[in-house]
């Protein structure tokens, strides 16, 4: 890995008050005459700190949440994916005729969030919502529904707000791009 540094894209107050109108948009898109509950279902590991902040925001606009998770793994080490998806732990609980969100760091080539969507058509889920927290509409490959995004942003490598460059940098409170150090 070459030396790279970090640099702010989205700073610490921009994430939380968009979480929170996230929040906001994902409560007034819920059925008027339906349960206010939702099966939250964050992809494992980097929707993780998203989810934290997310789902304590679905709770002050008055929605209540029964949390899973999954995980599938698509990335290697790097920087680039392999566009083979694999599911590496379902969930624990039933989803079947239960509202879902599914939660996810990032939206890129769509190939993630079109297997989980699939998979939680086949184990039954009722309406599934997808929220992201970055997408980049440049780089889609598959065409898949996102409900909600917090943020677009270019084609670029960012990382922290649990979000990793391999497994580090997921601690940062804000979303930076990964910019490699000149010679
Ligand atoms: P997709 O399946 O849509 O191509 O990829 C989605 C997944 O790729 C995301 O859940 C995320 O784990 C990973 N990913 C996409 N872009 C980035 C990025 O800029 N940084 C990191 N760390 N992961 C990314
Ligand atoms: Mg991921």
């Amino acid at each position: 890995m070459s030396p790279y540094h970090v640099e702010v894209l989205f700073t610490e107050p921009q994430l939380a008050a968009r979480v929170d109108s996230l929040a906001a948009e994902i409560v007034a898109g819920l059925p008027e005459d339906g349960a206010r509950e939702l099966l939250l279902v964050p992809l494992l590991k980097g929707a993780m700190v998203f989810a934290a902040d997310l789902m304590r925001a679905l709770s002050r606009h008055g929605v209540t949440v029964v949390l899973d998770v999954m995980q599938v793994s698509s990335y290697g080490g790097g920087q680039t994916s392999s566009g083979h998806v694999v599911l590496k732990r379902d969930l624990g609980l039933n989803p079947a005729g239960r509202p879902v969100l599914l939660i996810d760091d990032i939206a890129d080539t769509g190939r993630t969030l079109d297997f989980v969507q699939r998979h939680l058509a086949e184990r039954g889920a009722g309406p599934v919502t997808t929220a992201v927290l970055l997408d980049k509409p440049s780089r889609r490959e598959v065409e898949v529904r996102v409900d909600h995004v917090g943020f677009e942003i270019p084609d670029r490598f960012v990382v922290g707000y649990g979000v990793d460059y391999a497994e580090r940098h997921r601690e940062l409170p804000f979303v930076g791009v990964v910019v490699e150090d000149r010679e």
